[in-house]
């Protein structure tokens, strides 16, 4: 966890919630840089996060930045660990992934898993046995 400091009064803050499915759910105070893009992220000044928040979260802006950041779909062209991609579309990558999730609907293999989040957004994935 970093410890919070405030923020130059002469920098933004915008004010979220974290997005990831984590039980938390902490709220954020996030910087607004005078370009527009995101500076350093924060717990709320609450008495749950008090103004600190955790290492992931915190340095979010050196991922949205990253110049690896992958800004578009990509689907394995060979062997798993091969380090083979292919470009897609989003069209392509959301028609795929709606296919696979459709898949175990339609088999009879009664071992069939996939990942769930409830909306309260409790404890992360889980996985759920499909009924067939
Ligand atoms: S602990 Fe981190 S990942 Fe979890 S809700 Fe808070 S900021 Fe998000």
């Amino acid at each position: 966890m970093n410890i919070a400091t405030r923020p130059s009064e002469k920098i933004a803050i915008g004010h979220s919630a974290c997005p990831h499915d984590c039980p938390s759910t902490c709220a954020l105070d996030i910087e607004i840089l005078p370009d527009g893009k995101m500076g350093r992220v924060r717990g709320a000044d609450n008495s749950y996060t008090a103004g600190v928040i955790c290492a992931k979260v915190a340095r979010y802006a050196e991922r949205l930045y990253h110049p690896d950041r992958l800004m578009h779909p990509m689907r394995r062209s060979g062997a798993k660990a091969a380090g083979f991609w292919q470009q897609v579309t989003w069209e392509q990558a959301l028609d795929e992934i709606a296919e696979a999730f459709a898949r175990p609907r339609r088999s009879t293999a009664p071992n069939l898993c996939g990942p769930i989040s409830t909306p309260a957004r409790w404890a992360g994935c889980s996985a759920i046995r499909s009924s067939g």
